[in-house]
Order: C-alpha cells, then sequence, then structure tokens
C-alpha cells in the first residue's frame, strides 16, 4: 500500500505540473469550454463507481455505487455535450462548410466510436473468458487502457490551447472516455450489471438533457450543478469504502487518510457548489448573507472536522464520528459559500471546480485507480489556476482565492456608491440610431444582461448592419462579464460573431478614446469607474473596461438597478453617457430598424 501511495502521489503532482503547463496556455475565449471538458474528464469518477455499484461489497455499497454511476455518467455525457455545443460555435470568419457535412462527420464519429469500443469488449472478452494473454492479469490490462486515457485526456485539454484544435481535442478525450468506461466494464471484480445499467441509463438521460437543452445563458449553473454531483460521487465511494472496510482500517491508516480527505472535500465541495448553483440560478440572493462571529465559527467547524479526521486516522473504527465528520463537511461547505456573492462568485466557482477535482483525486487514491488521480489532479489544477487567473482579473488577492469566504468583501460595511448621484440621460431607439451617423468606430461591451436578454444575435445583427456602412466594430471582453469565465466569448460565438473580432479588456482598453461609440449592452459593474476612483466601494481595485473615455457612450439597460455587485455606477452620470432603458433585445432590434431606416 506504501508504495501505490508513493506512486500515486508522484502520479498526483506530475500531472498537476503538466495540467498547469497545458491549461495555462487556454487563451480566456475557451475558458468556459475549459471547465465544462474537465468536468466531464473528473467525471472519470464513473469508473470507480462502476467497480462499486457491480462488486459484490454489500447491499449499500451497491446502492451507493449505483447513485455515484448515476452522477458521474450525468457528468460525462452533459460535459462533453456541452462542451462540444460550446466549441461548435467558435469560429474564425466564414465556416464554409454545410449542415451536411456536419452531420456526415458526427456520423463518422458515433461509427469510429462504436467500433473502437466493441474492439476493446472484445479483446478483454476474450483475455477473461479464454486466457487470450495467458499470464496477463486482466487488472494490469485495464491499467494500460487506463493510461492510454490519460494521455488522450491531455491531448485533449492542449487541443483546447486554440479554438481550431479544440473540437479535436474533445474528440480524443471523449474517445479516451470511452475506452475507460468500456475496459472497466470488463472489471475482475463486478459480478452484476444490473445497477450499473441503472446509474448509466439514468445519468445518460440526466446529462443529455442537461447537454442538449440547457441554454447558454444557465451554462454557470450547470457547471456549479456538476461540481456538486462529482463531488457527491466521490463523498458516496468514500462512505461505501468506508463501510465496506471497516475494522481493517485500524491496519491501513493510509486508506483511512485517503477516504477521510475524500469524504470531507467531497462533502463541502457537493453542498458549497449546490449553493453556488442556487445562488446562480437566482433560487437564493445573490447578495452575501453574514452574521456576526461568521469567520470564527467557520473556522472552529473546519478546526473540528479536521480534528474529527486525525482522531480517524488514529480510530478509524469510531464510527459515528465517522458520519458527524461528513454531516460537518456538509454543513461547512454551505457555510462557505453562503457569506459569499458580489464579485467573488466567479471565482468561488472555479474553487470549487477545484475542490472537485481534488475530492475525485482522493477517490482515486481511495480505490488506487490512477486515472482518477491524474483527472483529478488536471481538474483541480484547472480549477486553481482559474481561480488566480480570476482573482488577478478583479484584483483580489491569491489568499482570498485559498480562504474562499474568508476573503468576502465586506459590501455593506463600504455600502453603495451612492455619491455617484448626478444627472441621467436618456434617449430613445431614434435618437441612439442617430449618433451612430458616420461613425468610424464602434466598441460593443457585453454585459451579463445580454445574456439575460438573449441580445446576442441582435448584437451580432447590429454589428453587421454597422460593418456594412462602413463603420469598424469591436467587441470588448472583461474576464468576469456575465456569470462564468469566458462567458461573454459563448454567447457572442452562438450568434456567430468571428472570435477575431473579440478583444479582451487589456487589448482593447487604450482604443476606447479613439472610439465614437461605446455601446454598453447589458454590462454594469465591469464599466463602472468608481473600481478606479472610489475607495469606499466594493469593486474598488478591480480592473474595468474603460467605457468612459469613449467619445459617446450609449447603455442599454431596464432600468437604474445596480449589478451583481449591488452598487451604483458612476458611469451612468457621466454627461458623454446616455441611457437607453428597455429590454437588451428589444432595444437592440429597435435599433437595427432604426439604423436600416436612415
Ligand atoms: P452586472 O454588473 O451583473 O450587470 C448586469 C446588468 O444587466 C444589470 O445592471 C441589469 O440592469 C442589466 N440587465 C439585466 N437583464 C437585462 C435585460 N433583459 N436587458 C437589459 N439589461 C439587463 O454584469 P457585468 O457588468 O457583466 O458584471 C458581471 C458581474 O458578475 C461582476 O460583478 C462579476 O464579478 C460577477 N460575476 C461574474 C462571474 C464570471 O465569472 N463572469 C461569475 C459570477 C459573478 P437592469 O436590471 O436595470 O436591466
Amino acid at each position: 500500500m506504501t508504495t501505490e501511495l508513493e506512486i500515486g502521489l508522484y502520479i498526483f503532482i506530475l500531472a498537476g505540473f503538466l495540467g498547469y503547463h497545458v491549461i495555462s496556455r487556454v487563451p480566456p475565449l475557451l475558458h468556459t469550454p475549459l471547465m465544462s471538458a474537465t468536468n466531464a474528464m473528473s467525471g472519470i469518477s464513473l469508473v470507480g463507481s462502476l467497480v462499486v455499484a457491480g462488486a459484490d461489497f454489500g447491499m449499500l455499497s451497491t446502492f451507493l455505487g449505483f447513485i455515484a454511476v448515476a452522477c458521474s455518467s450525468t457528468n460525462v455525457v452533459g460535459g462533453f455535450l456541452i462542451t462540444d455545443r460550446m466549441l461548435k460555435m467558435f469560429k474564425k470568419g466564414e465556416d464554409s462548410r454545410g449542415e451536411r457535412g456536419v452531420r456526415y462527420r458526427l456520423l463518422r464519429r458515433v461509427v469510429l466510436l462504436i467500433l473502437v469500443a466493441g474492439f476493446l469488449a472484445s479483446i478483454i472478452w476474450l483475455e477473461e473468458l479464454r486466457g487470450f494473454f495467458r499470464g496477463v492479469d486482466p487488472t494490469n490490462a485495464l491499467g494500460f487502457f487506463y493510461i492510454v486515457s490519460a494521455v488522450l485526456f491531455i491531448l485533449g485539454l492542449k487541443g483546447l490551447s486554440a479554438p481550431k484544435y479544440a473540437r479535436k481535442g474533445m474528440f480524443l478525450a471523449e474517445f479516451g472516455m470511452l475506452m475507460a468506461v468500456v475496459g472497466t466494464l470488463f472489471h475482475h471484480n463486478i459480478v452484476e450489471y444490473r445497477w450499473i445499467i441503472g446509474g448509466l441509463i439514468i445519468g445518460t438521460i440526466a446529462g443529455g438533457s442537461m447537454g442538449w437543452w440547457i441554454p447558454m445563458t444557465a451554462v454557470p449553473q450547470r457547471t456549479a450543478l456538476s461540481h456538486s454531483l462529482g463531488a457527491l460521487a466521490a463523498t458516496l465511494i468514500g462512505i461505501s469504502e468506508y463501510v465496506r472496510h471497516g475494522a481493517e482500517l485500524v491496519n491501513d491508516r493510509v486508506l483511512m487518510t485517503a477516504i477521510g480527505f475524500e469524504v470531507v472535500i467531497g462533502g463541502l465541495t457537493f453542498t458549497g457548489s449546490l449553493m453556488a448553483a442556487a445562488k446562480l440560478q437566482e433560487l437564493l440572493r445573490g447578495a452575501p448573507i453574514t452574521y456576526k462571529g461568521q469567520n470564527t465559527s467557520n473556522i472552529t467547524l473546519l478546526a473540528v472536522i479536521v480534528g474529527s479526521l486525525i482522531y480517524l486516522i488514529a480510530v478509524p473504527t469510531a464510527s459515528s464520528l465517522f458520519y458527524l465528520m461528513v454531516s460537518l463537511a456538509l454543513l461547512f461547505g454551505f457555510l462557505l459559500v453562503i457569506p459569499i456573492g458580489a464579485a467573488d462568485m466567479p471565482v468561488v466557482i472555479s474553487l470549487l471546480n477545484s475542490y472537485a477535482g481534488l475530492a475525485d483525486a482522493a477517490m482515486g487514491f481511495v480505490l488506487m485507480n490512477k486515472i482518477q488521480i491524474i483527472t483529478g489532479s488536471l481538474d483541480g489544477t484547472s480549477g486553481f489556476l482559474l481561480s488566480i487567473l480570476m482573482c488577478r482579473a478583479m484584483n483580489r488577492s491569491a489568499m482570498n482565492v485559498l480562504f474562499g469566504a474568508f476573503g468576502k468583501i465586506e459590501t455593506e460595511a463600504a455600502g453603495p456608491a451612492a455619491d455617484a448621484r448626478g444627472t441621467v440621460r436618456s434617449l430613445v431607439p431614434n435618437e441612439a440610431a442617430l449618433l451612430f451617423d458616420g461613425v468610424r468606430s464602434v466598441i460593443i461591451v457585453p454585459g451579463y444582461g445580454m445574456a439575460v436578454a438573449q441580445a446576442q444575435h441582435g448584437v451580432s445583427e447590429l454589428a453587421n448592419v454597422l460593418t456594412k456602412r462602413g463603420t469598424n466594430v469591436r467587441y470588448a471582453i472583461h474576464p468576469v462579464a456575465g456569470r462564468m469565465p469566458g462567458h461573454m466569448n459563448v454567447l457572442l460565438a452562438e450568434a456567430n460573431v468571428p472570435y477575431d473580432q473579440l478583444f479582451e479588456m487589456d487589448e482593447i482598453n487604450p482604443f476606447f478614446p479613439e472610439a465614437d461609440v461605446a455601446l454598453v449592452v447589458g454590462a454594469n459593474d465591469v464599466t463602472n469607474p468608481a473600481a478606479k476612483n472610489n475607495k469606499s466601494s466594493p469593486l474598488y481595485g478591480m480592473p474595468i473596461l474603460e467605457v468612459e473615455r469613449a467619445k459617446a457612450i450609449i447603455v442599454l439597460k431596464r432600468s437604474m438597478r445596480p449589478g451583481f455587485a449591488g452598487v451604483d455606477n458612476e458611469l451612468y452620470y457621466n454627461p458623454k453617457c446616455m441611457m437607453l432603458f428597455g429590454d437588451a433585445r428589444d432595444s437592440v432590434v429597435k435599433l437595427i430598424n432604426e439604423l436600416k431606416n436612415t
């Protein structure tokens, strides 16, 4: 076991470094697909779950394994489907291939997958039934499959370094997943397929529905939900392994440690991610929920959990304490996320991505399944890296990332930037259209409101109309615009906006002074000058799109209500700024009609 642990740790660390190297090359444009791709890959916890659900480890283990199979397969199917849906949208200029070509490629892909799966299945089948490779342990043969799968996953992530290769890369990763899953179905411990099939059917239906039908605007919630499903699978398998090994754990402290980590990280990620999903779906208030002594009670709770884990490593048979520790971890995840809102939310989502990866890796250590250790490490690294990037974009410290909720913004103490009051100018669509007369340069600044209004198609059409009139149109993308890293890129790609027209904050900011019009479509916090000049603002220090430097500013939103951070926007009182009130999609359509009529 100690050698196995040593190997496992080597793998974990090396995969982390490799992951860092590969993932740091993924451009911000593809950060949302990256999240759902690592999410799908971390669904590799399916292989461990399949064994637990199909082996003869007792009724409880079978049942928990069944739920874990359903959760993990939901992530695999949903994650890969939605990643593919997103990646299909990223186009540079005109994509000449027609619908028939797409269908043909899809068919070719399905046939290839079936052939390869059949081939792999028959090899293992033959090996097991006839001793085809005499002297070779089938579990070892499976180990080689897992190595190939791991390589394919890494190549898949490497593909995400450019939109051009991203889908091909994901195809390799999907193939790797298929190999690992089909191979595992022939694992020597599996004696019963009923529960496995049940779990796979449920997961495929749930994941398939999420993958096919979920609107792009709901991708952040879906991602948070899948983190919670992955974490739930890890927690359940941890519990099942604890029950299965029982008193044996006294002689295997390493296994007890791994189980402890698995259930603690899995538990807190499960409830934390559910909370994040509920906040993003607006089932709960987005604003921080705080109370006196919150940080102290959270730290105390964490200390109790860590103390319980240490005690359990010494006395693994203290089963009541084990279940208490799991319950406290569930409570901790909930408490960790409720005080977080406002500008810290994107960090929380990617941080939970990282935690979900760690839970998956811990499950890999428990089952000594190396591919799970690798993918868990990749997922953990990806989430952590995205958290750091988000932190930089929002001017939050790395310590804030590590301690999650403990670094929340003191929104209430700072209060809204109410001193930003002044005169607000509004206009109607035909007046706005006049402002576009003869302009040479327009910068469109999309934000969360564009996603809510589903205005991306209208915005793209408006840009085409302006381009035909000789205007240079560019899009300014803030790293935390919307509700997820890369959110705006995905929506605009959906509306066929070529990605070479999208500019990151640092690239576009120098061009605002020469822009005749900055058209802000449902963006608010990411344009708030208070982030630069109002120390009392919760947004202070966050880099923003310098919209106020444009010659004229038109803001499309419904009211003077604040954005996610809950603070007033100084921009709206700027004499150059004009508000076009209304739903962004309606306003854009009216603008297009006015422009076409002039
Ligand atoms: P925002 O500050 O949340 O503002 C969005 C604005 O859109 C609102 O002020 C709202 O005003 C308007 N809006 C909503 N529905 C609309 C509709 N149908 N038509 C027109 N306008 C509509 O958005 P943002 O500027 O994109 O900034 C993102 C914020 O979310 C940041 O604070 C960021 O930290 C946070 N966040 C980001 C992520 C991420 O990873 N990107 C994740 C979580 C949180 P009205 O109600 O008046 O219309």
